[in-house]
């Protein structure tokens, strides 16, 4: 496999323990610039960890991780890979937008300063972070609870605030840890719907999710892991409508 220049993720034969756990077993997954990846598998299959050691929240075992053909996580001097320095590892990870099953909003911040904290306190951006913030939060619909507490908002609501918070650190690639399975089922589709904005918006997302009716109309491509391996990776509908593997299938048969 080659690098392009619109290659955005690179995953190449990424193992990872977990104490005796064998959880990434070989991974193989490349996103390009503007393409929509969704991972669905069942639990345990290791599709968080995969997430946590794109970003190098957890160093991997084997393999190669590039996002916009940068190692995360590692330099190359004098021919030898080291490890990063936490700050120049922090730094990398910015670019990298990451969106979890709860949504962590600072509790003491509006939904505004939620948005502009980062571009502020990491970017150094200044007033024009502002005028970003609430055009963000005009994307993901919450202009008008801008100056509204985590608190006071729904389930839902807060992880749109937690999408426009990612979204403000520009980040060239947006990650979803089942975004909506801690929400009650009549939220989740303003969380979807918000989503598949960011999606038309050109953004590069991988999202791990349960959602089939969302894979299939907005992602270009899903993938289905199980038991540490991407058994299956194609096009959304080929993956979804005609699973090639028996394994997809009967994860396909449970989830509907
Ligand atoms: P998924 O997100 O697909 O449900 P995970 O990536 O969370 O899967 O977990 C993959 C496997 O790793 C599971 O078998 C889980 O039990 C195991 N695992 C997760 N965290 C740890 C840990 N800290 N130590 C040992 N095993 C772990
Ligand atoms: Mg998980």
């Amino acid at each position: 496999m080659t690098v392009t220049a619109t290659t955005m993720l690179k995953v190449e034969g990424v193992n990872k323990w977990l104490g005796e756990n064998h959880v990434l077993r070989g991974v193989d997954i490349t996103v390009r610039k503007g393409e929509i990846v969704c991972v669905l598998g069942p639990s345990g299959s290791g599709k968080s960890t995969l997430l946590r050691c794109i970003n190098h929240l957890d160093p991997v075992d084997g393999g190669l991780i590039e996002v916009a053909g940068e190692r995360i996580g590692y330099e190359i001097r004098g021919g030898v890979l080291y490890e990063q320095p936490e700050r120049a590892i922090a730094k990398a990870r910015q670019h990298i937008g990451m969106v979890f099953q709860h949504f962590n909003l600072f509790g003491h911040m509006t939904a505004l300063e939620n948005v502009v904290y980062g571009p502020v306190k990491i970017l150094k951006r200044s007033h024009e972070a502002v005028e970003k913030a609430q055009s963000l939060l005009a994307l993901v619909g919450m202009s008008e609870r801008a100056s509204a507490y985590p608190s006071q908002l729904s389930g839902g609501q807060q992880q749109r605030v937690a999408i426009a918070r990612a979204l403000a650190m520009e980040p060239r690639l947006m990650m979803f840890d089942e975004p909506t399975s801690a929400l009650d089922p009549e939220l989740v589709g303003e969380v979807l719907t918000t989503m598949r904005r960011v999606a038309e918006e050109g953004m590069t997302m991988l999202v791990v999710t349960h959602e089939i009716g969302f894979a299939r109309e907005v992602a270009d491509r899903a993938v289905f892991m199980d038991q540490g391996r991407v058994v299956e990776d194609g096009p959304a509908r080929d993956v979804l409508d005609n699973p090639r593997h028996e394994r997809t299938a009967a994860f396909l048969r449970r989830v509907r």
